[in-house]
């Protein structure tokens, strides 16, 4: 198992201009497969399966502990070898079930209900158990997607933004994806029949070329631009787009996983794959790498042509997270992986802050991130929550532009840990 240093944030350099790809590369199913039973922290799924088990496509094999916790299934079919306990991409201890892949890919059949005619709590279960993670909206992140589905809503937000520096994946949305995104619209038209319906999309001309045109004739509208231009932040988000900072009668929708909510409602089909923006200067074949639930990262590594990367990091780069293995599962809700080399990586030390204050200029929740850094080195945990800390939407903004390197997001990741 190759370790990669988790001790140090990453500050980046420069800015590059983020590519598009709309070519997607397929990661065969390996023959082990590894499913981590874990979603987040404290939310955590129990094995269904136990060792020698036979296994279909489809099946559940581990089951939530709470109801933010969405069911894991199998992506093949096969043998339960072995429910363990293995470190994932991030450092965490996580419950594991490595299944021996048949390659026959039989199949569990699935219940055939019609959602139009479910109430909003069974509607809100049937989504649940479509086993979907989101990560957008940082103020609650990594939750399970039938949270998002609210009784009633006025306003429906379809954030389709892409933080990539290192590239944008939503061209898949309106290139590969088109018909289910479509159809996952009827749907939020079918069951919030008022609502005024908005596609949040990136700024840059593909983007917007791709979603206008995909929009044509959806009597849905299209946004590219906020005052904010913090997206990352669904509330911030929705207040621009629709004056709704308390997010009252809106709800927000991760356009990514929109299709498979569409095809798993209407056709009751599971989507057992996720897609990775795989990129960075140690990667021979960037690009959206379409990979089963259940690879590994080395497998993903080995056909990108990965050749010794200096640091990789999950999730985007200014707030991404040091990955600290690379032979465990690709933890799900992540959509971006970079592998970076020695000159994309600032390798300045941390030096002691000059109260320049910039940090706190940036911060798109006001909050004083190098009095917060302070709080988390003291460890004086209690205060750092009094001070707002809490409200930290883990953007990377201020780490970015410290020039004293100090690892600020990375200090406030901590302490909400210690927190939870
Ligand atoms: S990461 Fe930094 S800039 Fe972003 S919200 Fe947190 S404290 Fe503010
Ligand atoms: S940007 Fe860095 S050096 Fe400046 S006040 Fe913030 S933590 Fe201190």
């Amino acid at each position: 198992m190759k370790l990669f240093s988790i001790s140090k944030a990453v500050h980046v350099p420069k800015f590059k201009v983020a590519e598009h790809f709309s070519e997607v590369i397929e990661v065969d199913a390996p023959k082990n497969m590894v499913y981590s039973l874990s979603q987040q922290h404290n939310m955590k799924c129990s094995p269904t399966v136990k060792r020698g088990d036979r296994v279909l496509v489809n099946q559940v094999i581990g089951v939530g502990e709470n109801n933010s916790v969405v069911p894991v299934y199998s992506s093949v079919s096969g043998t339960v070898k072995q429910i363990t306990t293995k470190t994932d991409l991030l450092g965490n201890k996580v419950d594991v079930v490595l299944v021996e892949n048949d390659g026959l890919y039989e199949k569990q059949e699935r219940e055939v209900f019609s959602y139009s005619t479910l109430s909003m709590d069974e509607l809100r279960e049937k989504v649940k158990a479509l086993g979907l993670i989101e990560t957008q909206n940082l103020s609650n992140r990594k939750r399970g997607m039938q949270l998002s589905f609210k009784d009633t809503a006025k306003n429906i937000l379809i954030n389709a933004q892409e933080s990539g520096l290192y590239g944008q994946v939503d061209s898949y949305l309106y290139e590969k994806e088109k018909q289910d995104f479509l159809r996952g619209i009827d749907l939020l038209k079918s069951l919030y029949k008022d609502a005024q319906i908005v596609v949040l999309s990136t700024s840059d001309a593909d983007s917007v070329i791709g979603f206008t045109e995909l929009l044509k004739n959806s009597g849905v509208s299209l946004i590219s631009k906020i005052p904010t231009q913090f997206y990352h932040d669904m509330n911030l988000a929705a207040r621009d787009v629709f004056g709704d900072f308390a997010m009252k009668d809106t709800m927000v929708i991760d356009a990514f996983l929109l299709p498979a909510v569409a095809r798993g409602l209407m056709d009751q089909r599971l989507t057992h794959y996720q897609l990775l923006l795989i990129n960075g200067g140690a990667v021979k074949n960037p690009g959206i790498y379409k990979v089963m639930s259940g690879t590994t990262l080395d497998l993903v590594m080995e056909k990108a042509g990965v050749e010794n990367p200096f640091r990789i990091v999950a999730g985007n780069i200014l707030s991404g997270d040091a990955v600290f293995t690379t032979d465990s599962p690709i933890n799900r809700g992540i959509r971006e992986v970079l592998f970076l080399n020695e000159n994309e990586v600032s390798i300045d030390e941390e030096m002691n802050c000059i109260k320049c204050g910039r940090c706190a200029d940036v911060c798109p929740m006001g909050l004083q991130p190098y009095e917060l850094n302070q709080l988390v080195i003291v460890r004086d945990f209690d205060e750092f929550f009094k001070k707002r800390g809490g409200m930290c939407v883990e953007c990377g903004r201020c780490s970015y532009v410290c020039p004293s390197k100090r690892h600020l997001l990375q200090s406030f990741k901590t302490a909400k840990k210690v927190k939870r």
